[in-house]
């Protein structure tokens, strides 16, 4: 006999820990396995976002914006530092702690909502068996009705520069720096690069991203994509797009450099000398171990678990979230799932609505985004109407040395609903979400511009985006109403 669960969850990342406190909540008897553990081999839960993702990196984020600004921005309000300094070993412990408090906030949560925590690597088998395998290499078997697979991603890896977790790291490695490089390499500027190398170079680096791709944040919409280029430019970010990395060499004599060598759209070849180089080129979903060969669940051709819309693997009972499978690899994207599938097997008919899903690269200024993109709605030939909003003419943004960045707003032109929001500014993380709540309930432009925002606030920026879908701005002159198609 095995131990029964009603549901099984692989995986304490977001995905997974969500699923596994939601599906308890409701009722329903849940084991949580989890296979990472510290080096006292205690349980370590949360997953890549708590430990080495989300909450270290915007420690990070955090930690070296109050130094740039200290730096840079204090003298404007009249205030001098003197002579500043940075303890990067201070700062290093300060993420450590972060990390430590949050995780073990979440193994508080999964207990109180009786959550059975299991420190292991979990295998689905055959019939909806788990086997847990712990660290001495003891084997259990458990049974489920439901087995939820939230076994998340890893980074991806390349040939020409290989991860030594020394002078070339990936993200986790480009979280533990402990001085700050003269010469940092970063290869992709995507997400993580622009987070991790704006880190880094408003502590002191001279950071250089090469990445791949002729235009930049290629899935973003390309008019907060070139505002974004231009003010992470002036921050000192040297982003060259069209950059294919050829090779790479760390110096054998000092072991504290490596030279990389590329070749542009041109065919150009260049070299560059780094004291560090972060390889960020995406992320891959994570399967290692957790399948046995018979237990049936297909994968897609890019190895992601194949699901259905409601995160149903071709097995019945066997449900698959988070990174591990199709769509955006972000944390609150997992979560979710976790939520709606919990629900689904306790019987209710929760959906997740995919077209609004906001994103944020915590750069500073923030970036964010939810909907569709001009280029996206332009392709698919619906017709759009666009208002766009500066920071530069809100109150708020000025009082505060923020007025870099803008709203765009994107509307049907026929119903007037919102079809997607970009934002390169001050707190666009929270501003963007104002707009996913409003689009979660149908809401128009006019809708948007009807409400009564408070004053000085930078969220007035989205009121006026808004409002300028139809030419009504009001701290603006207006442009003719556009129409593209
Ligand atoms: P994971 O968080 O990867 O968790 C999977 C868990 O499963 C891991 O703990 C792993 O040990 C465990 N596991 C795997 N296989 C087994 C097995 N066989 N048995 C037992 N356990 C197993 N997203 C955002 O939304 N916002 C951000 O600001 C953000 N910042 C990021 C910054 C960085 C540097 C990185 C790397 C990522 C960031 N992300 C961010 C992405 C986010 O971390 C992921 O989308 C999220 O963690 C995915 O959640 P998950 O639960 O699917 O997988
Ligand atoms: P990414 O997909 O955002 O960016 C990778 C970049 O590397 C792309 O621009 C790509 O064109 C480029 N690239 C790929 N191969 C290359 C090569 N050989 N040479 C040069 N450039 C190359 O991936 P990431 O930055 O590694 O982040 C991984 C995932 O983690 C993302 O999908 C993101 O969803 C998630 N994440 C989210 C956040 C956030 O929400 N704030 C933060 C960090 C990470």
């Amino acid at each position: 006999m095995f131990e029964k669960y009603d549901v099984i969850v692989i995986g304490s990342g977001p995905a997974g820990y969500v699923a596994a406190i939601r599906a308890a909540q409701l009722g329903l008897k849940t084991a949580c396995i989890e296979k990472w553990s510290d080096e006292n081999g205690k349980l370590v839960n949360g997953g890549t976002c708590l430990n080495v993702g989300c909450i270290p990196s915007k420690a990070l984020l955090d930690s070296s914006h109050r130094y740039h600004d200290a730096h840079d921005g204090f003298v404007n309000h009249g205030i001098s530092t003197g002579n500043l300094t940075i303890d990067v070993s201070a700062m290093i412990q300060r993420k450590e702690k972060i990390v430590a408090q949050m995780s073990n906030g979440i193994t508080g949560l999964l207990k109180a909502n009786n959550v059975t925590s299991i420190l292991g690597s979990g295998k689905l088998q055959v019939g909806k068996k788990v086997e847990v395998t712990d660290k001495q290499g003891n084997v259990t078997v458990l049974e489920a009705d439901n087995v939820i697979l939230a076994s998340g991603s890893v980074p991806v890896s390349i040939p020409v520069a290989p991860v030594d977790n020394d002078v070339i790291v990936d993200s986790t490695g480009a979280l533990e720096f402990q001085e700050v490089p003269k010469r940092l390499g970063v290869i992709g500027a995507g997400v993580i690069g622009l987070e991790l190398g704006s880190v880094w170079s408003r502590l002191g680096s001279r950071v250089v991203c090469l990445e791949a791709m002729d235009s930049f944040l290629p899935m973003m919409d390309q008019q907060i994509a070139k505002e974004t280029k231009k003010i992470l430019t002036k921050q000192g970010l040297d982003i060259r797009l069209g950059c294919r990395v050829t090779g790479s060499s760390v110096n054998t004599v000092n072991g504290k450099e490596v030279e990389v060598t590329y070749i542009d759209s041109n065919g150009e070849q260049y070299k560059e000398i780094f004291d560090k180089l972060i390889v960020c080129v995406g992320r891959r979903p994570f399967t290692e171990g957790l399948l046995s060969v018979d237990c049936g669940v297909n994968l897609d051709e890019r190895g992601f678990i194949f699901v259905d819309d409601h995160c149903l693997t071709n097995v019945a009972g066997v449900w698959a979230i988070g990174d591990v499978v199709r769509g955006p690899m972000l944390a609150h994207k997992g979560s979710e799932e976790g939520v709606v599938v919990a629900e689904r097997i306790a019987g209710q008919q929760a959906v997740m609505n995919y077209g609004i899903i906001p994103s944020v690269i915590y750069t500073h200024p923030e970036v964010a985004a939810v909907g569709q993109t001009e280029e996206e709605l332009k392709s698919e030939g619906t017709d759009y109407n666009v208002g766009t909003f500066p920071f530069l003419a809100i109150g708020r943004a000025v009082a505060a040395d923020s007025q870099e960045g803008m709203v765009k707003m994107i509307a049907d032109a026929k119903t007037d609903r919102i079809l997607g929001c970009h934002i390169v500014g001050p707190n666009a993380a929270d501003l963007v979400q104002q707009v996913a709540l409003a689009m979660e309930f149908g809401a128009t432009a006019e809708d948007i511009g009807m409400i009564v925002f408070g004053h000085p606030t930078f969220s007035e920026a989205v009121k006026e985006a808004a409002l300028s879908v139809h030419g009504h701005a009001i701290h603006m002159p207006n442009r003719k109403r556009r129409q593209k198609k």
